[in-house]
């Protein structure tokens, strides 16, 4: 589970995020939304622990985790840009970081085997990112952070790089997935409303702060058809193109 209270992120003097009381369940598939420059990406960052917040309390699995390093979150983040490292193999890709908290090796052949499986990547394992299409290497990153088995998975705009058809066909993937991993708490930003509307058990709608302070960042927060029928207001109702 996660647990935020008061959290409140300003770079300089800008406010940037305000006053976000939220509690994501364990198996809880969350989706933000927000017009560009809302703070989505930066509050993934926050969970992650790649920026720490102005103010207020995150906690992950009843642990504050303000000030702990991303290593110790278990947190696993994919990012738009897949971020791989390009001079290791897909095999390398998803074992380093196992090797590097020291477990045994059947262990981590194990898990990269179950994660293999669930993104079909047998033929490629010996391959270098560079060798990879756009839709195959952004597998292989979602396999990288399965094999951590986080009880967090952090997705921003995993699928804004794909084209039409390995949008759709990812983000089937990623709807299995959550159901294969039960317990794991999706926390995922996206612009494509079909994605929120199909994968979030809840969506919540963040919005720009426009420089004043104050005003809280979660315009609405509640399950997809909740939104669309019942906007709390007419930016949400704009947002989500809800009925007039
Ligand atoms: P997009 O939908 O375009 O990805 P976003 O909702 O993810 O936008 P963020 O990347 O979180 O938005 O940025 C929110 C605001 O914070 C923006 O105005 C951005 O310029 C600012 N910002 C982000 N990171 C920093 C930083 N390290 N230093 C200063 N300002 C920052
Ligand atoms: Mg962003």
């Amino acid at each position: 589970r996660i647990e935020l209270r008061g959290v409140s992120k300003d770079f300089g003097n800008t406010p940037v995020l305000n006053d976000i009381d939220l509690s994501i369940s364990p198996g809880e598939f969350c989706v933000f939304v927000g017009p560009s420059g809302c703070g989505k990406s930066t509050l993934l960052r926050l969970l992650a622990g790649l920026e720490d917040p102005s103010a207020g309390e995150i906690e992950i699995d009843g642990v504050l985790v303000n000030h702990l390093p991303p290593a110790r979150r278990n947190v696993a983040m994919v990012f738009q840009s897949y971020a791989l490292y390009p001079h290791m193999s897909v095999h390398q890709n998803m074992a380093f970081g196992l090797q590097h908290r020291k477990l045994p090796s059947d262990e981590i052949e194990r898990r990269i085997a179950d994660a293999v499986r669930i993104l079909q990547l047998d033929s490629l394992l010996q391959r270098r990112p560079r060798e990879l299409s756009g839709g195959q290497r952004q597998r292989v990153a979602i396999a990288r952070a399965i094999v951590r088995q986080p009880k967090v998975f952090l997705f921003d705009e995993p699928l804004s790089n794909l084209d039409a058809a390995l949008r759709v066909h990812t983000r089937l993937e990623i709807a299995r997935l959550h159901r294969a991993l039960g317990s794991a708490s999706m926390v995922y930003v996206t612009h494509d409303q079909v994605e929120a509307m199909t994968l979030a058990d809840r969506i919540v709608l963040l919005q720009p702060l426009a420089g004043r302070r104050g005003a809280p960042s979660v315009a609405q927060a509640g399950p997809p058809l909740d939104l669309y029928h019942h906007p709390a207001n007419r930016f949400v109702a704009g947002f989500i193109g809800s009925p007039a």
